[in-house]
């Protein structure tokens, strides 16, 4: 924690520590992070986020290796950070960031945190095998040009579909969330993939809209 009151992380720190390790020190705007399984490197090459904030809208500038071990650093705006995107070569890698806070009560900030948790748990498989989210939501030129109502989610065209529960081999969208596909054990790549491809055609077919993965795919399955 930093005399101004933002956060420095490296990169590997898990983003629900960072939450955890500002909110008792009474520094809000990191509760989100609580509810994202991962890294700060990670959280940073995806701007994840979640319930309204991403990692954009909290950081002040991070630091990244290039391949000949040039450090470099960023802000936001030199990233270009979108809805769960950067404009980064791949092989960059992060190293550490600083993150803005503000002064708070510590209880205040906890109790956000364990608000977050508790939606979580309600509306997300988070204790099944899982990626998360499988596909970004549509940007809303595109759901406006399929005629459907503003703010339209993902999960919402999942369903309209019929991906709830659909399954191929090992692999199922989920009952309870269902942009969350679940290796209901033994799935193979190709049954995720396969899976996913299906639900994109679906959604192309019926909506004209093109679904983004939101999970990155490694190699072929
Ligand atoms: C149950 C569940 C719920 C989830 N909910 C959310 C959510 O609400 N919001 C959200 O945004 N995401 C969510 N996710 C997705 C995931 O947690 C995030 O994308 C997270 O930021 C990934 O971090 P990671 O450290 O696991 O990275 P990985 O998944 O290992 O990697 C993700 C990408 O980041 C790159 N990367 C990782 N570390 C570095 C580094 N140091 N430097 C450069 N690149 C790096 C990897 O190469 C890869 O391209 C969820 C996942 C699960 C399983």
């Amino acid at each position: 924690i930093q005399a101004d009151g933002n956060v420095k992380a490296g990169a590997l720190a898990l983003d629900a520590n960072v939450a955890q390790v500002a909110a008792e020190a009474g520094i809000a705007g990191l509760e989100f992070f609580s509810g994202i399984p991962g890294t700060i490197g990670g959280a940073l090459r995806m701007n994840a986020g979640c319930y309204g904030s991403e990692t954009k809208d909290v950081l002040v500038s991070c630091e990244a290796l290039d391949r000949q071990g040039r450090l470099h650093t960023f802000t936001p705006d030199d990233l270009h950070m979108t809805y769960r995107h950067i404009e980064l070569p791949d092989d960059y890698i992060f190293v550490s960031a600083i993150f803005r806070g503000q002064k708070d009560n510590p209880e205040n900030v906890l109790a956000r945190m364990a608000e977050i948790k508790s939606k979580r748990e309600a509306s997300q498989p988070i204790r099944e095998k899982t990626g998360g989210s499988t596909f970004a939501n549509p940007p809303a030129e595109d759901i406006a040009k399929a005629g459907l109502p503003e703010g339209t989610k993902v999960w919402q065209l999942i369903d309209m579909v019929g991906g709830r529960g659909l399954k191929i081999g090992g692999a199922v969208m989920s009952e309870k969330h269902c942009n969350f596909m679940i290796n209901e054990g033994g799935a193979t790549a190709a049954d995720l993939e396969a899976l996913g491809e299906e639900i994109r055609k679906r959604v192309d077919e019926r909506f004209g809209i093109t679904l983004r993965w939101e999970i990155k795919r490694i190699g072929e399955p």
